[in-house]
C-alpha cells in the first residue's frame, strides 16, 4: 500500500497552461471581496478572485438554508441529531481549513522529523486491493480531470507509513504542521469547470453550488477516519463496473461518495430555483457517486486459500478417521464449498469510525537538544 505517486500524479493532473506569472497577478489582486462566512481559509496567491468569490457564494448559501426535507440518511452519515445549516457549516469546518490551487504558485511538503510518533501503528488500508489512491474527487462525468482533492488527509497517510511528520508550506508562505488527517488542506482543479457543473450555461445557479458543495463534503469526508480506514481511501471498483479496474470505489457505506451523494441530495430537495433539468443532472450526478459504493466485495485470495485450506484439513481428519468423525466437523465438509462461496461475497455493512487520529510526539530530537548542556 504505497503513496509514493501521489505527489507525481497530482502534478500530472493539473493544467499546465496556467502559471502565476506577471501577466495574471491581476487575476490574483480583488477590488473588493464578499465576505467569507466560514474559518476556511481561500488562498490568495493561488485562486483567482472569481475563484474566491465563488466558493464564498457557496458558503453565504450554506449559511443561509432553510432545510425544510430531509435526505432520510444525512443525519446517521454526518453523526448529527438533525441536519441543519449550522450543522452543515461545522460539519464542514471541521475538516475543510484551507483551499488552494497546487497548479499555481509555490507549495509543498517539507518532512520535519525523521522519528515521528503516531497514536497507532500504520495498517495497510485494506487486504483485497492493489493500489488505494486517495482524492478522486468528484469525477462526476469524465475521468482525467480532479476536481478537488484532499491533500491533507493524504500527506498525513504517507507521512505515518513512512514514520516521519510534515509541514505545508503555503503559495503564501505560511507552514501548517500536519498533526492529523483533520489538517483539511484542500487542492482545488476542476472544481471551477463548468463542464461539470449541473447547469453549465446559467453559472450562477443554485444546481451549481449545490453540486461543488458536494464535492467539497465529499473531500471533506477524506479528512475522517482511522486505522485501516484513514482517509476514507477509495478502493478498485470491480469488474463490470464503468471504472473496473480503477481507485474510485468505496468499500465503506459512509465513505466520501456516499456523503457527497448524501449532502448533494439533502440540498437538491431543499432548491428554490431548480429547473427541471437541473434536478435531472443533480440526480445523475448522486446516482453516479452512489453507484461506486460496493455493496458486496470480495475478500481476499488470502481468506479464500485459508478457508479451503482449513476445509482440506478437516477431509484429511474425516478420511483417516471416519468413525471418530464428530457431527461439526461433518457440518464444516458437507458446508466447505457454501463457506468458501459465501466468503467470496459478503456483504459489506460495516460502519467504519470516522475518528480521525494523531500525531503524538512530532519530534524527539527536540527533546535530546533540550538535554544539551
Ligand atoms: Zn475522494
Amino acid at each position: 500500500m504505497k503513496y509514493k505517486n501521489i505527489f507525481f500524479a497530482i502534478v500530472c493532473s493539473l493544467p499546465t497552461s496556467f502559471s502565476a506569472s506577471a501577466d495574471l497577478s491581476a487575476l490574483f489582486t480583488c477590488k473588493s471581496m464578499p465576505q467569507n462566512p466560514t474559518t476556511i481559509e481561500l488562498s490568495d496567491n493561488s485562486l483567482t478572485c472569481a475563484e474566491r468569490t465563488i466558493l464564498i457564494s457557496d458558503f453565504q448559501y450554506l449559511e443561509n438554508l432553510k432545510l425544510q426535507k430531509h435526505d432520510p440518511e444525512l443525519a446517521k452519515l454526518l453523526e448529527v441529531e438533525k441536519v441543519t445549516s449550522e450543522n452543515l457549516m461545522e460539519w464542514l469546518q471541521k475538516r475543510i481549513t484551507y483551499i488552494y490551487s497546487a497548479g499555481r504558485g509555490n507549495s509543498g511538503f517539507v518532512s520535519n522529523s525523521s522519528m515521528a510518533v503516531f497514536e497507532n501503528p500504520f495498517i495497510p488500508f485494506t487486504d483485497h486491493v492493489a493500489v488505494p489512491k486517495l482524492g478522486i474527487g468528484a469525477q462526476a462525468k469524465f475521468l482525467g480531470i480532479w476536481q478537488a482533492e484532499n491533500i491533507g488527509s493524504e500527506s498525513y497517510a504517507q507521512a505515518k507509513q513512512n514514520g516521519v511528520a510534515y509541514d505545508f508550506e503555503s503559495p503564501e508562505g505560511k507552514t501548517i504542521p500536519v498533526l492529523s488527517p483533520r489538517v483539511g488542506l484542500i487542492s482545488v482543479s476542476g472544481l471551477f469547470a463548468p463542464q461539470f457543473y449541473p447547469n453549465p450555461m446559467l453559472l450562477k445557479t443554485e444546481a451549481n453550488s449545490i453540486y461543488r458543495l458536494g464535492v467539497l463534503f465529499h473531500e471533506a469526508r477524506h479528512s475522517d477516519g482511522s486505522g485501516r480506514h484513514l482517509g476514507f481511501p477509495h478502493n478498485l471498483c470491480p469488474e463490470g463496473h464503468d471504472y473496473a479496474g480503477q481507485s474510485a470505489c468505496d468499500d465503506t457505506l459512509n465513505g466520501a461518495y456516499t456523503v457527497g451523494a448524501h449532502v448533494m441530495n439533502e440540498l437538491m430537495m431543499n432548491c428554490k430555483d431548480c429547473s427541471e433539468e437541473d434536478l435531472s443532472s443533480l440526480q445523475s450526478s448522486i446516482h453516479n457517486d452512489l453507484q461506486r459504493v460496493n455493496k458486496e466485495i470480495p475478500v481476499s485470495e488470502y481468506a479464500v486459500n485459508e478457508t479451503m485450506a482449513a476445509c482440506k484439513k478437516v477431509k484429511e481428519a474425516a478420511e483417516s478417521s471416519p468413525f471418530e468423525m464428530k457431527f461439526s466437523q461433518k457440518l464444516i465438509l458437507d458446508d466447505c464449498p457454501l463457506a468458501i462461496e459465501f466468503q467470496n461475497k459478503i456483504r459489506r455493512a460495516e460502519w467504519v469510525d470516522p475518528a480521525p487520529e494523531f500525531l503524538k510526539l512530532r519530534s524527539p530530537i527536540l527533546m535530546m537538544d533540550n538535554s544539551a548542556p
